[in-house]
């Protein structure tokens, strides 16, 4: 039986090796940091990971992770409901709560199984589900798995949502579904004008702030606090994934009814288990450290906008962004590729990305800022774009 399948399977993936989005490891053998070895040895300057606040190797949240496995061991072994849950768990929750301005949280294995668990507890055939069009895999998975009827906009135009949201008054109830910053142009979704349109129309509204929490926003605390609307949605999803100590984790948080339900009915909690406490414990470390200083956010703004006004000086053509992600615009499938295979050379590590990540003829270099990087790594980086898009005749 598994020859056939097997042949099958070997003409696919040749298929995609062909078509050039054959998607290879690179194997890192140091923690995660703005310099990574890598298994030759070859150090490289990272500017690719969702490290954006650095806290994926800091020293307090390794001792706090330290201290909890010597007091709540290495795992849960269970569900949350069965015997799953410690006092570890039910701290950061509530941290959680508190540092968004909502009124409970829900723990998940990952953020993509908070989306992947969201709408079917909550919505019905009788409802509405109105979609960004570029919103994250694992909302469209999770959207997929209620039998709500389906809307989608045009990423954050707003009159096509306002449209969207005409045809969904044949529903009961309307949920507005969007990512707080899109990964690959690092624009922000325009909270405020959304929750206007949601009054408007009687909509409730779902953001998934996992490219913003901790980045966006004066204090991190994400898109809500950018448009000055804390507290005004009623779902907000996020990972523990990226800024959040870069770990494993996600998180349902909003209003209490919604919560309360989601712990009644969300299939990825009900059937998953519980995150380690040691990533409980350490999640908590990293709330407590954002809301005693703002140092990390600063950093991160204050390297954004270096790394960017430096790039468009010299005459780089970047997407405009409100995240701590910059978009490097080369257009050409080919060009993004021979680029950051250049810029690996010269030791700093970027991805290109191209259809059908980005739409066609839309290939770019995603940098990704953190405040784990220094004037000096950030100059490096500048520098080597410089060389590199001289010689490739992009600037
Ligand atoms: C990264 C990401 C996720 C997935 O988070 P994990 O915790 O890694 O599963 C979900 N939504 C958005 C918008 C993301 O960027």
């Amino acid at each position: 039986m598994y020859q056939n399948f097997q042949t099958y399977l070997q003409d696919e993936l040749s298929k995609i090796e062909d078509a050039g989005l054959y998607k290879k490891e690179r194997i890192i053998v140091s923690p995660q940091g703005s310099e990574i070895i890598l298994e030759n040895g070859k150090k490289l300057l990272n500017f690719c990971a969702n490290n954006y606040l650095g806290l994926a190797n800091n020293p307090k949240l390794i001792e706090a992770a330290k201290k909890a496995l010597d007091t709540h061991g290495y795992g849960m072994a269970s569900v949350r409901f069965i015997c799953g849950c410690s006092d570890l768990h039910k701290e950061l929750e509530e941290k959680i709560a508190k540092f968004f301005g909502t009124e409970d949280t829900i723990l998940y294995a990952a953020c993509f199984d908070a989306n992947g668990g969201l709408f079917e507890p909550l919505l019905s055939a009788e409802d509405a589900v109105i979609s960004d069009m570029l919103n994250h895999a694992s909302i469209i998975d999770g959207v997929r798995l209620c039998k709500a009827v389906r809307y989608r906009y045009a990423n954050a135009d707003m009159e096509d949502l306002e449209k969207q949201l005409q045809m969904a008054q044949a529903q009961r109830f309307r949920l507005i579904v969007t990512d707080g910053v899109f990964s690959m142009d690092g624009n922000v979704a325009p909270i405020d004008k959304i929750l206007k349109l949601a009054e408007k129309y009687d909509a409730l509204v779902m953001i998934d702030e996992s490219h913003s929490a901790g980045v966006v926003g004066k204090t991190g605390r994400g898109v809500t606090e950018l448009f000055n609307c804390r507290g005004k949605v009623e779902i907000i999803t996020g990972t523990l994934g990226k800024a959040f100590g870069g770990a494993i984790g996600g998180f349902t948080t909003g209003k209490k009814e919604i919560i309360d339900m989601l712990r009644q009915r969300s299939r990825p909690y009900l059937f998953s288990n519980s995150i380690p406490p040691l990533v409980a414990a350490a999640g908590s470390k990293m709330i407590d450290i954002m809301s005693e200083t703002n140092e990390l956010q600063d950093k991160l703004h204050e390297n954004t906008d270096y790394f960017t006004t430096k790039m468009k000086n010299a005459g780089f053509d970047i997407k405009p962004t409100q995240s701590a992600i910059c978009a490097v615009m080369l257009y050409d499938a080919k060009l993004s590729q021979i680029m950051a295979s250049k810029l690996q050379d010269e030791g700093i590590y970027v991805t290109g990305f191209y259809y059908p990540v980005v739409p066609k003829d839309q290939a770019r270099i995603r940098v990704q800022l953190s405040a784990a990087h220094n004037r000096a790594d950030l100059d490096k980086c500048i520098d080597a774009f410089v060389k590199v898009g001289k010689e490739l005749k992009v600037i």
